[in-house]
């Protein structure tokens, strides 16, 4: 089976040039729209991941991320009481990587779940296809089985999901567009009244001022809290985001390891925005979820034995002792992945606290 196979009779118009059309023809398009259908595009016409590609994520820097992440969603069910039917759901798995390592370490606590992946990209199914036979793929959330627990994770997914922003004019709030001229495209404020849509408290800001939301982040979490209220389960987002409120863009392109002009080669480059970390627990605490904390990458894998797992990987590869080790550094220390890139973890109203939420205990592990 191939889900790739099935595509492609002919190669499409590039989207610059479609995008180029619609707005000649239509005017300007929302910044939402913009870059919906760019990262739809970029997604699934190649696997971005890796060194050959345009980025890496944590799952494929080090197989520590993955297992730690298997623990800690085994733990909790242990907590729980083992409920079953349980279903490992994953957004976005990319390559399939951090499910096959979380699966492999569950596994060995007899934890054996059915595997559900959330995946738009043809050529990135037929990845996952090859790290995770057995698992059943899904468009979006709402086909997965509404009866079990649920182990959901989500690492670098809310964070390519298209963002819409609006800006303050000397007139009040319009929606950024954007508009195509001299063969560039580049950003617009639309013609429309948008201070309806900015909440009251925010509505006063200096002209110039940016706000960016997420609309297909905030119906994720809404549909994920809901179901840990009604079914049982816990969730994990990881993402690099913020966690109090902010102004401004934070829309980014990246193109083979470089960060680019995002309004440049639509459809070529990662588009992808910083995660709103507050507006996702408090929609998520609204549907029903209990929110279990939200902490910087580096202190929760090294609350749930980052260090030692290096070690012990380490010497079992003596040859490969300081790779494991620099990579696991990449994924913990501050300056690099550990700070900026944020884990929150939701659960359902009667499942245990998460391990690792409050950091490393004090004195251990300091190295
Ligand atoms: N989690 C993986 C991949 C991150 S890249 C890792 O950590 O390596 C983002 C992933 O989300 C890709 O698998 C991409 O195809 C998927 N994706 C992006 N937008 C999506 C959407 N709207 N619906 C479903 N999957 C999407």
């Amino acid at each position: 089976m191939s889900f790739g196979k099935r595509k492609q009779l002919a190669e499409p118009a590039s989207l610059t040039q479609s995008y180029a059309r619609l707005i000649h023809n239509h005017g300007p398009i929302s910044l939402l729209q913009y870059m919906g259908e760019a990262n739809a595009r970029y997604y699934t016409s190649r696997d971005p991941l890796g060194h050959a590609g345009d980025f890496i994520t944590a799952p494929e820097i080090s197989q520590i991320f993955g297992e730690l992440i298997g623990l800690w969603l085994t733990d909790i069910w242990i907590r729980a009481g083992r409920p079953e039917p349980v279903h490992y759901v994953e957004l976005g798995p990319g390559r399939g990587t951090l499910a096959r390592d979380a699966l492999r370490t569950m596994k060995r606590f007899d934890l054996l779940p059915k595997v559900h992946f959330v995946e738009t990209s043809l050529a990135l199914k037929d990845l996952q296809l090859a790290s995770v036979p057995d698992a059943t793929w899904h468009d979006d959330l709402s086909t997965v089985p509404t009866q079990g627990a649920i182990l959901l994770v989500a690492n670098e997914f809310l964070d390519a999901l298209p963002v819409r922003q609006l800006v303050r004019m000397e007139t009040g709030w319009r929606e950024r567009m954007v508009g195509y001229y001299q063969d560039r495209f580049l950003p617009v404020a639309g013609n429309l009244p948008m201070d309806a849509a900015v909440p009251e408290w925010r509505r006063e800001a200096p002209v110039g001022t940016i706000i960016e939301t997420c609309p297909g982040a905030a119906a994720v979490m809404q549909e994920t809290a809901r179901r840990l209220a009604e079914q049982g389960g816990t969730a994990l987002f990881i993402d690099y985001g913020y966690t109090e409120v902010q102004n401004g863009s934070t829309l980014q392109a990246v193109r083979a390891h470089e960060k680019v002009d995002p309004f440049e080669a639509p459809g070529e480059a990662d588009l992808s925005s910083l995660v709103d970390f507050a507006t996702m627990r408090a929609i998520a605490e609204d549907c029903g979820a209990r929110w279990l904390g939200t902490i910087g990458q580096g202190k929760w894998l090294k609350a749930l034995g980052a260090d030692a797992r290096a070690r012990a990987l380490g010497q079992m590869a003596p040859q490969h002792a300081t790779a494991l080790w620099v990579a696991k550094e990449r994924l913990v220390a501050p300056d690099q992945m550990g700070e900026l890139f944020k884990v929150m973890g939701l659960a359902g109203k009667d499942w245990p606290d998460g391990e690792a939420f409050a950091g490393p205990a004090p004195g251990v592990e300091v190295e």
